[in-house]
């Protein structure tokens, strides 16, 4: 066990006369405390020594007026003293390491918190024409025009739907367009701007007209409150801000195509979405137990179907939402949809 020495005697100069004095230096926790021979004291703070010779002896001085030096011929002081080498470039180093994590935290928090709040406010002011231009190219992107049903008896059918659905909505800026997917997967999804994609196994799953209108009417308001807009630019993060930012938005439009595999929903948006879905079947007059059946059969049925644009996914969310829905289900006479048709229109 090695005792550190706290005191060592040295040369000093006061910066004042050129006369050498012989000081004992004390090494405390901030800096040096100088006793000079007649008992006064001289206060070296840390931050202010330099050390300009570490060899022997080490010389050190005291940055600014006046110009003080302390010479010490003992080893062993500067790395008792910790303004050595090694530690003199650890502390150095600490700092350094410091100040990286304080810009690593800075770039995460923005990258978690500032953007995606900037996000939210960018998706409020986004022009509609801009997300319509969006909505396009990932509707395109998923269900390609060439790749949708042109049955006109099932386009007439969720037009429709659509329809009645858009005229309880309510003030909107949105025109609402359906596309139907030539796909057997069980989903359906909103692109911003009000292009909604059905997908044909979610038609064949539906048992009557007010099923298929409880998933449009989700998709529809999941474009009405913004959520997939949102969605979108949280998923693009600073790439959308910065072309926003420059006004161009030509590269954004493919981006936003390619990430809207990966964009995700928030719970709370699901939950808004279903609760606003069935507040809009109601208003409409349709079966809101519809609404009820086809989500629990989803969730059954795609339990296990893959993508990241699945409809419903096996969330243990899923649970509570079916049952937020089934609590605000009234289950009065619904109004004839679609009366005299053969369903599913497919
Ligand atoms: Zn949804």
């Amino acid at each position: 066990m090695s005792v550190t020495r706290l005191q060592y005697p040295a040369g000093f100069f006061d910066g004042v006369s050129a006369q050498r004095q012989q000081v004992e230096v004390t090494i405390a926790a901030a800096g040096l405390l100088i006793t000079k021979p007649d008992a006064s004291t001289v206060w070296w703070p840390s931050e202010e020594i330099e050390v300009t010779d570490r060899g022997q002896p080490v010389r050190l001085c005291r940055k600014g007026r006046p110009p003080q030096e302390l010479i010490i011929n003992e080893a062993g002081f500067l790395e008792a003293a910790r303004l050595g080498r090694e530690s003199g470039e650890s502390s150095l180093a600490a700092k350094i390491v410091a100040l990286l994590a304080i810009l690593v935290a800075l770039v995460w928090s923005l990258y978690q918190f500032v953007l995606p709040a900037i996000g939210e406010r960018i998706a409020a002011s986004v022009p509609v024409e801009l997300e319509e231009r969006f909505g396009r190219a990932v509707a395109d992107r998923f269900a390609p025009p060439d790749s949708r049903i042109e049955d006109p008896r099932a386009q007439e059918a969720v037009e429709e739907i659509g329809r009645l659905l858009r005229a309880e909505l309510g003030r909107t800026r949105y025109q609402f367009r359906f596309y139907i997917a030539d796909d057997p997967m069980v989903n359906a999804f909103a692109a911003p701007g009000g292009h909604v994609v059905i997908f044909r196994g979610l038609i064949k799953m539906t048992r009557s007209p007010h099923e298929l209108a409880a998933v449009m009417a989700h998709e529809m308001q999941h474009v009405r409150m913004r959520h997939v807009t949102r969605a979108l630019l949280r998923t693009l993060g600073i790439r959308a801000l910065m072309s926003f930012i420059a006004g161009d938005t030509s590269g954004l439009v493919f981006d936003v195509a390619a990430l809207a595999g990966d964009m995700h929903f928030r719970r709370n948006d699901e939950e808004h979405a279903d609760r606003e879905a069935m507040r809009l079947i109601q208003r409409a007059g349709f079966d809101d137990r519809a609404m009820v059946k086809i989500y629990r059969r989803m969730a059954r049925e795609t339990a296990d179907a893959p993508g990241p644009l699945q409809y419903l996914s096996t969330h243990p969310e899923m649970e509570s939402r079916v049952e937020t829905i089934e609590k605000m289900a009234r289950g009065g006479a619904p109004r004839a949809l679609l009366p005299g048709r053969k369903w599913p229109p497919l």
